[in-house]
């Protein structure tokens, strides 16, 4: 759709954070400017294919609330208190911020939980554009969970385009071209395994989740700049201890929290930071069918996370995390009224205790007000594995 030259890489390189934090989301307004007649379409966490959206020639945005970027008035008035922030922060964007509003002209909200499935209702209630409840298969071992899927992710693409039509080999080129951002993903991992000083935490977290705004093509470029950034990085190797973080696969924590978990000591090997933009480790196939492709993998190569139900137990799942990523610990980094989060903390927290492995549990909201009880847990935990 869009070829990425180094030039167009100077303003996200040095406006990062602001682009990443934008919620008047003004790089999905220029790209529609550059390609009129195109749409955007905003996707919920989890896991929506973006593939499917791009091979029609649109624009696939992940949103993840307002942050901090917005504080709440309307959309306390139509929803519950105690329920997550990312709900209520999307839900006072479609409520009171137009440059949101104006910027999509489609959304998906996948069924991860009864809060997700409830804002694509109350959406739909209140816009004229599309709103599509994407019901993602329950059961990942019955053959006919994969027609099943396949027709799914055509409702939804036939909802969002009633009057265009797929194009088969323009599938098989978007796979491809998340097929490579994906092995980008992976590698800038992997080099973060081997030296983890080198990939500041928060500097890899903005570069995973501007992508959310970016055309693929363009955000691959990005992502190779940064890999060849990381790997010539003088950073000064720390006497920090390597931890998973898990629990936050939805709503994101404030940018503050993810700064203080390397302050205060750590080395994030494995993390669900932004996992729906790297939902899988390995590539989905770009022979024969590729809605098929896309189902099998979603299927059986999706990211293990509370949202998506999967082989291997609870329990096991993160004691093969722990053990794939050296690390000594793991922090439950989990969303303030997240059911799905918290259900499978207690599977997790005692796996870990049964093996002897040290884990701490903080919970976030994206409008937080200091960090101190946050930095004197983390605090703790780290000198806990320390000086054991
Ligand atoms: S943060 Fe948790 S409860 Fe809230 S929408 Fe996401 S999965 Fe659902």
């Amino acid at each position: 759709m869009t070829s990425a030259t180094s030039s167009d890489l100077i303003p996200l390189l040095t406006n990062l954070q602001e682009i990443t934090y934008d919620i008047d989301f003004e790089q999905v307004h220029k790209w529609k400017r550059e390609h009129p007649g195109k749409k955007a379409i905003a996707t919920f966490p989890v896991y929506v294919p973006h593939e499917l959206i791009y091979a029609y020639g649109h624009l696939p945005v992940n949103i993840y609330g307002g942050g901090e970027e917005i504080s709440i008035s309307h959309a306390d008035a139509i929803l519950g208190s105690f329920i997550c922030s990312i709900s209520k922060s999307t839900t006072e964007l479609l409520l009171s911020h137009q440059p949101f509003r104006d910027a999509f002209d489609g959304f998906v909200f996948p069924f991860i939980c009864d809060v997700a499935r409830n804002l694509s209702g109350i959406f739909g209630r209140r816009i004229s554009q599309p709103v599509y409840m994407l019901h993602l298969a329950q059961n990942v071992q019955s053959e006919h969970s994969i027609p099943y899927l396949k027709n799914e992710f055509m409702r939804m693409v036939s909802t969002l385009f009633p009057d265009e039509q797929l194009d088969l080999e323009k599938l098989r080129d978007a796979i491809s071209k998340y097929n490579e951002n994906r092995a980008l993903y992976k590698k800038i991992y992997e080099l973060r395994s081997e030296t983890p000083w080198k990939v500041p935490l928060d500097d890899l977290y903005m570069t995973i989740r501007v992508g959310s705004n970016l055309d693929v093509v363009k955000h691959n470029e990005l992502l190779k700049s940064k890999l060849s950034e990381y790997e010539k990085n003088e950073r000064p190797k720390k006497d920090a201890i390597r931890v998973v973080v898990t629990g936050n696969f939805c709503e994101q924590p404030p940018l503050d929290i993810i700064r203080l978990i390397e302050q205060v000591g750590c080395y994030v090997i494995d993390d669900d930071f932004m996992i729906g933009r790297r939902f899988y480790q390995t590539p989905v196939s770009e022979e024969g069918d590729p809605i098929e492709a896309l189902a099998r993998h979603y299927l059986h190569e999706g990211a293990k996370t509370a949202t998506r139900f999967h082989e291997g137990e609870k329990g096991e799942v993160i004691l093969e995390r722990v053990k794939n990523a050296n690390a000594e610990g793991v922090i439950f980094l989990t969303a303030k009224f997240c059911e799905p989060a918290l259900d499978d903390l207690v599977l997790q927290q005692q796996a870990l205790q049964e093996n002897g492995i040290p884990s701490v549990h903080i919970e976030f909201e994206e409008r937080g007000s200091g960090y101190e009880n946050i930095r004197l847990s983390l605090e703790t935990f780290v000198e806990s594995l320390l000086f054991d």
